[in-house]
């Protein structure tokens, strides 16, 4: 196998090369240091001569070494990577909504189509009302913890511990953390479910604001007592806050307003069919129940009788946690995936995205160790295999290996009650001829680690660049040779 590095564009001049397609400059040249002082003078960063076809070149080979979900299947655990449709692209980019100023007087379709998006995802979740001000998951997390603190606040009790499983999102105690709460973690038994007894115990402290947990969990788990979690945080007086980041096995299917939480952020970057990855843009919304509707964030769109009117400030809301309204393109796009779905459709996906993640599991289980299906459950959206292959190759060897095979990667270690984790996701957009392609080079992988442990230990071999200090890499990213 051998490794092509690509070349850098100031590697690809040479003298003699002329550009073609640039006319003759046929003005006065004029002398910058006469118009500009050289402070505000750009470096000479010695740029090459190359005609237009190297560059247009250049960073068509560049974007062709980036793995995207146009190319194949992007398995990536908790982050759901499914297909996103053109149409929202489509009507994102109309005109009327592309175009449009937050500060401008006619913006009667923009706050139509956040109210309507508020109404489906209200409908979906089962909550009272909705906020699309936060911009991704992890600022729904804390605007809504702050919503809790409003709660706790305006009764006048002190509350300052949220409950957090290990099986939560590692944004979930961040969240807590960032909006003044200390963490109490509870461990997850070995259904990868809250043990109930703890969850009592833990709430009958007194000092609880409430429970935070993300379902399905981390391990793609449904807990299956639910509704007793949340009669028992509500008996102590607690709140329930729902990570829905991962609705998309359960959406048109089960709504976390029936099974008793009050407070709910979704990810319509993930579920919603919004492009992702390499930060942003993303919407993270927020669902109260009745009670917390005076402290959602403003402004707010709400229906009167004259028709949709905005409230731009209130004595209870916990004022604006972003400039005008969110991530507006963001609304269009999950606007659009939900309309273009309908009620039926949303369901499908749902149910496609846990059996496409229950047939991966079922072609992989004899060789790969998946943990919490002991007491043969299905999985939802998601699981999670603990990569102790033969010849100690591990999680990150299996990663890389999968890399030269033309595949992205799932999560790898995390979430962080196993050893060597990988977290799969494939999505319910996949069809059952690329989960096979997958399939096999985990199956592959796995064989390979009898008889050359070497091969997968330096791999990747046909990337850019092979192994990198993780670490390092992630602080301090070398961009250019
Ligand atoms: C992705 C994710 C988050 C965080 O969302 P961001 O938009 O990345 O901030 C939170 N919780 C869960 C369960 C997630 O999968």
């Amino acid at each position: 196998m051998t490794r092509i590095t690509p070349e850098l564009i100031f590697e690809k001049g040479y003298d003699g090369m002329k550009n073609n397609f640039v006319p003759k400059m046929d003005v006065e040249e004029v002398d910058l240091n006469a118009i500009l002082p050289p402070e505000f003078q750009r470096e000479d960063i010695d740029l090459p001569n190359i005609p237009e076809f190297t560059i247009v070149r250049h960073f068509v080979n560049l974007s062709e070494k980036n793995h995207s979900l146009d190319r194949s299947i992007y398995p990536l655990g908790s982050c759901t990577m499914k297909y996103n449709p053109r149409i929202n692209e489509v009507t994102a980019r109309l005109p009327g909504f592309a175009q449009i100023h937050p500060l401008q007087e006619e913006n009667d379709g923009a706050m139509e189509l956040i109210y309507n998006l508020g109404e489906q995802l209200r409908e979906i979740c089962g909550m009272d009302a909705f906020t699309m001000n936060p911009a991704a998951g992890a600022h729904g997390e804390l605007t809504g913890i702050l919503i809790f603190k409003k709660y706790f606040e305006s009764k006048g009790l002190k509350k300052d511990k949220i409950i957090v499983p290990d099986s939560a999102h590692g944004t979930n105690p961040a969240s807590s953390v960032m909006a003044g709460y200390s963490i109490i973690e509870l461990k997850s038994n070995e259904f990868g479910e809250i043990p109930l007894d703890q969850l009592e115990f833990a709430m009958q402290g007194g000092d609880v604001a409430g429970l935070m947990l993300t379902n399905p969990n981390t391990v793609g788990i449904f807990d299956r007592n639910i509704t007793k979690i949340t009669e028992i945080v509500h008996k102590y007086g607690g709140l329930c806050y729902y990570d829905g980041a991962n609705l998309n096995p359960i959406m048109g299917v089960s709504r976390p307003g029936e099974m008793g939480f009050d407070i709910i952020h979704l990810n319509l970057h993930k579920t919603f069919a919004t492009p992702h990855g390499g930060g942003g843009p993303g919407a993270g919304p927020v669902g109260v129940k009745e009670e917390l509707i005076p402290y959602l964030p403003c402004p707010q769109i709400v229906k009167g009788t004259q028709g949709l009117a905005c409230i731009e400030q209130s004595d209870t809301s916990l004022g604006r946690v972003r400039s005008f309204w969110g991530n507006f393109g963001v609304l269009v796009k999950a606007y659009t995936y939900i309309k273009a779905l309908g009620a039926e459709g949303i369901k499908r996906a749902a149910n496609m995205s846990v059996v496409n993640a229950n047939y991966l599991r079922s072609q992989l289980q004899d060789i790969y160790d998946i943990p919490y299906n002991a007491n043969g459950r299905f999985n939802m959206h998601e699981f999670v295999m603990d990569c102790h292959l033969p010849n100690g190759v591990n999680a990150e060897d299996v990663a890389k290996s999968l890399l030269d095979r033309d595949l992205y990667a799932p999560t790898i270690y995390f979430p962080l009650v196993l050893h060597e984790p990988m977290m799969v996701e494939p999505t319910e957009t996949e069809s059952q001829r690329d989960l096979d392609k997958l399939i096999t080079a985990l199956r592959e992988i796995y064989e390979l680690a009898k008889i050359n442990p070497e091969q997968l230990k330096f791999a990747p071999h046909k990337t850019p660049v092979g192994r990198l200090d993780n670490t390092y890499a992630a602080r301090k990213p070398v961009l250019k040779k």
